[in-house]
């Protein structure tokens, strides 16, 4: 007996889910896959060699979890109802506003597979994944009709923008009706491309991660940063925005009623003096449970440490863009 897509629907909307679909298991596109392995084998991973493991696993869901049949996507809301001062303080990544999404959100897909199975009979077998293993999550959000991949890799919902965390459930069951991949919307628009302070965006749809200032404020383990993107950084302190904020799609984005996302005001409160006298005790203190933790205390202050001497034009010998400009540290 095929499950409900209706009742999917209806359930993930009262979970609170702002987009959800489902989509047959099976191999991703031809397409897809190749352009994955080419993305890989060229290194734009950087140091995340994860991406690079399980590749056969993340091109096929059946993989993953034996007699999946079916994948629904689910699409969370984080766009900040206040954001930090930029005169006054560095930017936070929207999405580390709140409380680390992953135990969020891997709650509500439980709470979503069990309100769909509640009047279900027999053993129905299924696995949730957010960011947890290897699932292409916009590919399936794509293929599920939760919106379309922009030339900035992010996944757009139509009429709502980009700032949603993704999630799925894999399940041994087929679905009463499936959803249709969406069209592209982005048109001739390259707003993000240009947006892109290090070139991170060299060509639509196809994100280097080395060159990510989410990638190196967050997920690199230098002790500094490297020098170009230092030089980029603009006001950002951890992760980065700007190919999403450039995004005319934006414009149609609501501010998340996911209580577990709303900062704390110790969060809102940091200012620059705040966060360049921030002790470990403050660190624990303000950022438990939240993403921010992925930096480490280290990562963190290196990147204010860099931000600092960006705002001062005071730079060490090897950010120098040229040996003119600096005083040397
Ligand atoms: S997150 Fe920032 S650095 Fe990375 S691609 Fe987007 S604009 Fe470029
Ligand atoms: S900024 Fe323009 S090109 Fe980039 S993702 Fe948004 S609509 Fe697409």
């Amino acid at each position: 007996m095929p499950l409900s897509t209706s009742l999917l629907k209806t359930s993930a909307a009262r979970l609170g889910f702002s987009a959800c679909g489902v989509a047959p298991a099976g191999p991703v596109d031809d397409a897809v896959a190749d352009r994955f392995r080419r993305w890989i084998a060229e290194g734009n991973q950087a140091e995340m060699a994860y991406l690079g493991n399980n590749v056969e696993k993340r091109l096929d869901p059946t993989l993953l979890m034996e007699g999946a049949q079916s994948v629904v996507s689910v699409a969370l809301n984080y766009y900040p109802a206040q954001q930090l001062d930029a005169s006054r303080q560095y930017e936070f990544a929207w999405y580390a506003y709140g409380h680390d999404y992953h135990e969020v959100m891997k709650a509500r897909l439980t709470a979503l597979a069990e309100a769909l199975l509640a009047n279900v009979e027999g053993n129905v077998h299924y696995r949730v994944f957010c960011d947890t293993a290897p699932v292409l999550e916009r590919y399936w959000a794509w293929r599920c009709g939760l919106g379309w991949i922009g030339k900035n890799t992010q996944l757009i919902v139509s009429r709502a923008g980009s700032a949603f965390f993704l999630g799925e459930i894999i399940i041994d069951r087929p679905f009463d009706a499936y959803d249709h991949p969406v069209k592209s919307r982005c048109g001739t628009c390259t707003r993000c491309l240009d947006a892109c302070p290090t070139g991170a965006l060299g060509e639509p749809y196809t994100l280097n991660a080395a060159r990510c200032l989410s990638f190196l404020t967050i997920e690199y383990r230098g002790d500094t940063l490297p020098p170009e993107a230092a030089r980029a950084m603009g006001n950002c302190v951890y992760g980065c925005d700007r190919c999403q904020q450039a995004c005319p799609w934006m414009r149609f984005a609501r501010p998340t009623e996911v209580p577990e996302f709303l900062p704390k005001p110790e969060f809102l409160r940091l200012d620059h003096a705040a966060l360049q006298s921030l002790s470990i005790d403050d660190y624990r203190h303000i950022f438990r449970g939240s993403a921010v933790k992925r930096a480490k205390y280290e990562g963190l202050m290196r990147n204010v440490q860099a931000l600092y001497r960006l705002h001062h034009q005071v730079f060490s010998a090897n950010e120098a863009e040229d040996g003119n400009l600096i005083i040397f540290i």
